[in-house]
């Protein structure tokens, strides 16, 4: 990038305050996904005013532009594909307002979810959605890719919790979306058009989040089950009861195996489990439990474990969030990448998709390990490939493929709550057709020099078998 151009960016944010050291620009080329592109300058900017100049500098310029947060995206979100500038939104890290008796919250887009969830908890007050990534991803990231989790059978996702945002639009204009309250019917429910937009229509600066009390008592039982199947058909069993667990996670074979032999989880050594969970009143607790038992045994569950001690709770759910680190080291030339990973289905078409998904699997000689958030119907598959193989790569992106067709026949989605990025474009150009069109004019009218994170989801062409962080020849990022 020019000199002139970094002097100005220095002016705006102090010279301290961006890199183009070799090794920064390396490290900011990834998220968490399978791509990698180094950009010209990383900028980390601690006010809403340097966003916005930022951003009109960029304009004028013409530079692409990609906001990130933490970067723990699955699916390329992060990734400046057009090179560019990267603005690390994780200096913009305050919580400004706890409102209890108002139901909101208000802070940056940098401050962490544990760090936002700790905040709330002393005043027994949560934000329910509850990512796998809790412990890194920002609540710009999460507003940005509609991030949910475990919990959003009961709770929701992001998008269910956004009041309002203030919004650096890609021409540098800061504007204010949504409001305090908890209703709101004035005009376009415009915070909504930013939830999902992965920064391709502005940089979120600030988000008034509902907040809700959290609940008086949690317990949990672990069900084993001698089919994949069977694990699934418990998920739809429990909801049509009816019952309402604040989570139902499903895992399978590999993926206990991996957990088990990773992180010593000491699960049981079944096909498939169901991890439920459900809180609120101790009563309520209690007799729940007993229903979700029933329901259990009556599909044949095996080995069936409850508590309500927070040390074991935190056990299997730290188990469950390892099983995304633990596939990667099941094998030693295997690697576990994010290739299909996020697709939802009705919930009660999971054991047609679980069977589906292992077929595919075998079909195309790769390893998946199936698991997820399976109580409202999303399923994550893990691909265990050998990144340095073309071979396996073009495997898995066959697989990839059925895998999504099945889940869009089915009625489902090829993404749950990860987002599109690169990763999924394709597909979910294949799901949504009849909406691109209108997405690209929304797109076209906010970002008329498409600056803002060019080249992803509905304007994505190509394969995602792309720009990989991996050294496989030809398809590798050299940048
Ligand atoms: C181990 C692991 C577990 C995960 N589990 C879950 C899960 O359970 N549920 C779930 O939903 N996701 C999960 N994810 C994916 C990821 O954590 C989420 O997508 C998260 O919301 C990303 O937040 P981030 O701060 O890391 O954003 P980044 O990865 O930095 O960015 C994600 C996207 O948002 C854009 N963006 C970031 N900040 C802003 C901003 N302020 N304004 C505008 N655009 C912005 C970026 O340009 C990018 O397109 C998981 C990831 C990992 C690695």
């Amino acid at each position: 990038m020019e000199q002139d151009v970094l002097a100005e960016i220095g002016t705006i944010v102090g010279t301290e305050n961006y890199s183009t050291s070799m090794a920064d620009l390396y490290t900011y080329g990834f998220d968490a996904s399978i791509h990698h592109v180094t950009p010209e300058v990383v900028v980390q900017p601690r006010t809403p005013q340097q966003v916005a100049d930022l951003v009109a500098l960029a304009n004028r310029l013409r530079i692409p532009v990609v906001p990130r947060g933490a970067g723990t995206g699955l699916c390329g979100g992060a990734v400046p594909l057009e090179k560019g500038m990267v603005i690390d939104l994780s200096r913009m890290n305050k919580i400004k307002e706890i409102r209890v008796e108002d139901l909101y919250c208000v802070c940056e887009p940098g401050v962490v979810y544990d760090d936002l969830q700790k905040a709330l908890g002393k005043y027994k007050f949560s934000f329910p959605p509850a990512p796998g990534s809790a412990e890194a991803a920002t609540i710009g990231g999460m507003v940005a890719t509609n991030a949910s989790g475990m919990r959003a059978i009961k709770y929701g996702g992001t998008r269910d919790y956004v009041l309002g945002l203030k919004v650096v639009l890609p021409t540098g204009e800061l504007i204010e979306v949504g409001t305090r309250t908890l209703k709101n019917a004035s005009g376009y429910q415009l915070e909504r058009l930013f939830v999902g937009s992965e920064g391709t229509l502005g940089i979120i600066v600030e988000v008034t989040l509902r907040i809700v009390p959290k609940p008086k008592k949690t317990a949990m039982i672990v069900a084993g089950f001698d089919t994949l199947e069977k694990a699934g058909k418990c998920v739809s069993a429990l909801i049509a009861k009816p019952l309402l667990p604040s989570a139902v996670e499903i895992m399978d074979s590999t993926c206990i195996r991996a957990v088990n032999q990773v992180v010593n989880a000491g699960l049981p050594d079944v096909e498939a489990l169901c991890m439920i969970e459900v809180d609120g009143h101790p009563q309520i607790v209690a007799e729940e439990l007993e229903e979700v038992v029933k329901v259990c045994e009556s599909i044949g569950a095996v080995g069936l474990q409850q508590s309500d001690d927070p040390a074991q709770m935190a056990k299997w759910t730290a188990s469950r969030k390892s099983v995304m680190a633990s596939l990667s080291r099941l094998y030693s030339n295997l690697c576990s990448v994010s290739l299909a990973d996020d697709m939802a289905v009705p919930i009660s078409k999971i054991p047609e998709a679980v069977v589906a998904f292992g077929q595919i699997a075998k079909k195309y000689n790769v390893i998946v390990g199936t698991y997820g958030h399976a109580a409202d119907g999303n399923l994550h598959t893990k691909m265990l490939l050998d990144p340095e193989s073309e071979e396996s790569w073009k495997n898995g992106e066959k697989a990839v493929e059925e895998i999504f067709d099945v889940s869009v026949k089915l009625g489902g989605t090829v993404t749950g709550e990860h987002g599109v990025g690169i990763s999924k474009a394709p597909y979910f150009q294949k799901e949504r057709a009849t909406m691109l069109e209108a997405m690209a004019a929304i797109k076209r009218a906010l970002d008329p020099n498409n600056i803002m994170n060019p080249g992803k989801l509905q304007a994505w062409e190509g394969s995602i078998i792309t720009h990989l962080r991996y050294p496989c020849d030809g398809y590798c990022d050299r940048g």
